[in-house]
């Protein structure tokens, strides 16, 4: 019997979970990070601690001329990826910043797959090829200043005059809001929830943006202002009524924060990891230390055990689809485990881990949001306590 040299592993990939992937796989994967590494990695401590994200249109342009911007949906110039492909380039652009992944969450899983999934013909005519190259970056309006969880008692309604619909209300949180051509707005209706097609630069509508984040401040994000915002008949999401269309849409950016939050925690643990090494106390390095080493292995294995979770998840979305309930198991895992890996890695770096000189702390802080959005922990959890009792706890 021949005995095999196990090859030595890298210490980000101490299970060898790269082996899972495919050539394809790992060239989208090596193209984001090319991207990020050369047009944002050098730049984002700074938009971060500005709280800006300049150029964002440029921005998008780039992203999109790399296929990233709706990658996973198929036709009108998107890129027709699979969801392994999509999770792996989220895992990349959240290991650089939480908010370049939501910037690109929004566009394609949010507004973009809106349209696509519910849309008319025209409607997706209209907007994607511009959304997928990023000449136009849309934004997904749910939440109100009194309804995040609970999206049922939403109060922005849209009443008809005439053919024409009229949008009232106000809309809170709302990622890309002030950059964004095109919002997809969810109202009330007298036949249930809709979603409508809002060119920004309708007369009514406005977003100013929200200001004093402590958390994805390289990020824009906006309060929606709708005010007698009137909209020609086919605005409306001519295919989908009810709670069930922004639900839908958010599964799939659900999905992709189930992979991008472990390129926050990656990040994290690489920048510990290398900083145990080098940083001596007590005439040896922190690495040395058996407490270190603990912190070490438990993040080491928790990100093994997030990506394997994730990679399952992708290929079982590619091959039958996913629950929600199964993409809840994902997030809340995932989100929950990068935020204690940010957690430890920022002790790991003593007084340095509050500094923006690292990216520890700007990971642990964009990560609270990411706990949020999508879904908070609490849903998340109440969605897995339905699927395993048949009870709904959430009223
Ligand atoms: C940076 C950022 C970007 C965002 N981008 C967007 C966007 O692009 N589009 C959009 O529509 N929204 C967006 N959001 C909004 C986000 O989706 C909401 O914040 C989220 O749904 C939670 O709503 P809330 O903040 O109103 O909290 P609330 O719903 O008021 O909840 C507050 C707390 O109570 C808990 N809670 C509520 N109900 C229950 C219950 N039944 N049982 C137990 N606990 C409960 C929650 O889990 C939470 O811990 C964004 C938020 C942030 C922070």
């Amino acid at each position: 019997m021949s005995r095999k040299t196990a090859p030595k592993p890298d210490p980000l990939d101490l299970a060898g979970i790269d082996d899972l992937l495919s050539p394809e796989e790992k060239a989208v994967r090596q193209a984001v990070r090319r991207l990020c590494d050369a047009s944002v990695e050098p730049c984002i401590a700074g938009w971060y601690e500005s709280g800006e994200l300049p150029a964002v249109r440029e921005l998008a342009r780039e992203l999109g001329s790399l296929g990233l911007l709706g990658m996973h949906l198929e036709g009108y110039g998107c890129a027709g990826t699979s969801a392994v492909e999509y999770g792996l380039a989220c895992l990349e652009l959240e290991a650089t910043d939480s908010g370049l992944r939501s910037l690109v969450s929004v566009q394609g899983s949010l507004a973009m797959y809106a349209i696509h999934r519910f849309g008319s013909e025209e409607q997706k005519r209209q907007w994607l090829p511009r959304m997928a190259t990023g000449e136009a970056i849309g934004c997904f309006g749910l939440t109100e200043p009194d309804h995040g969880s609970d999206p049922g008692g939403m109060r922005t309604r849209a009443r008809r005059d005439g053919s024409d619909w009229v949008l009232d209300g106000r809309k809170m949180w709302i990622t890309n809001g002030s950059v964004a051509s095109v919002a997809v707005v969810w109202a009330r209706t007298e036949d249930g929830v809709r979603g409508f097609v809002v060119p920004t630069d309708t007369p009514g509508f406005s977003a100013p943006p929200i200001k004093h984040k402590g958390s994805l401040r390289a990020s824009v994000t906006s309060e929606l202002l709708l005010d007698g915002v009137r909209l020609p008949a086919d605005a409306v999401l001519p295919e989908v009524t009810g709670l069930r269309g922004p639900l839908s849409c958010l599964n799939e950016a659900r999905y992709g924060i189930l992979w991008g939050a472990l390129g926050a925690a990656r990040s994290c643990f690489r920048t510990a990891l290398s900083y145990a090494k080098e940083r001596e106390q007590f005439g040896k390095p922190l690495a040395g230390f058996q407490l270190t080493q603990a912190k070490l292995a438990s993040m080491a294995v928790e990100l093994t055990n997030g990506t394997l979770l994730a990679l399952h998840l992708g290929r079982r979305k590619d091959a039958v689809g996913l629950r929600p309930e199964q993409v809840s198991l994902g997030k809340l895992n995932n989100v929950n485990k990068a935020l204690e890996i940010a957690r430890t890695s920022r002790t790991i770096l003593g007084a340095n881990g509050v500094s923006f000189e690292y990216p520890v702390m700007r990971h642990m802080a964009n990560l609270e949001s990411v706990l949020t959005y999508e879904g908070t922990a609490e849903m998340h959890t109440l969605m897995i306590g339905q699927a395993l009792t048949g009870e709904s706890a959430l009223r």
